[in-house]
């Protein structure tokens, strides 16, 4: 490829990445003025983001009017149905990340009673750290099975994470995968974020994540 027409897509790339940035600042004005508080979960598919937002919504449902907007290229919500929050499912259908202006249409289709909405973006580590999508949280979820170079693999998704969540502490004991390390790791590449350890299988670390999430 000549230089000058790998020079343009990184611009209309750049292009999108701000229009992305102006749009979830919208979608952010727009949770601000129904009253909800949005979070966004990202991270690997099967490294536990469904099940850790279950095991908040049992903690937190009688406090709030919950609903969750659950991004995949394919896939079903059951797991979070089976709590009677409301879900709204997104088959993206290929697309590897939600971005801001895909998701509008959805929110704006949330209950009116809503005040709190969790977002579950597509499982993937490497590109939905690029489009924000207006969420006052974005929760970066890895689990020991993703392997101990996991966070400093992916330094940028981590740079923009507000809480690091280290999941699948019941399986340590298998694992040669110290979850110290991953810690470490994440506090070196963000010092801001917040880390928490859970282990969504058996409830270690919700309280504190629910803590840490202001909830
Ligand atoms: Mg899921
Ligand atoms: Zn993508």
């Amino acid at each position: 490829m000549k230089m000058d027409s790998w020079e343009k897509i990184v611009s209309v790339e750049k292009d999108l990445i701000q229009a992305n940035e102006e749009l979830a600042d919208e979608n952010k004005n727009y949770f601000k003025n129904r009253g909800i508080r949005a979070i966004e979960f990202l991270g690997n598919i099967g490294s536990g983001k469904t099940s850790l937002i279950a095991k908040i919504i049992e903690k937190v449902k009688d406090k709030y009017n919950i609903a969750v907007i659950n991004g995949d290229i394919a896939g079903d919500p059951t797991d979070i149905e089976r709590l009677g929050v409301s879900t709204i499912q997104i088959n993206t259908g290929g697309e590897c990340h939600l971005d801001a202006k895909y998701i509008r249409p959805f929110v704006e289709k949330l209950p009116s009673e809503t005040n709190l909405c969790f977002i579950e973006n597509v499982g993937n580590l490497i590109c939905p750290f690029e489009f924000p999508l207006g969420c006052e949280h974005r929760v970066v979820v890895v689990g020991l099975t993703d392997g101990p170079f996991i966070i400093r693999k992916h330094p940028v998704t981590f740079r923009i994470a507000t809480v690091a969540v280290i999941n699948k502490l019941d399986l340590q004991e298998f694992l040669d995968n110290d979850p110290k390390k991953l810690v470490e790791d994440c506090k070196s590449i963000n010092p801001k974020a917040a880390v928490v350890l859970t282990s969504a299988k058996t409830g270690k670390g919700i309280e504190e994540l629910i803590k840490v999430l202001n909830l």
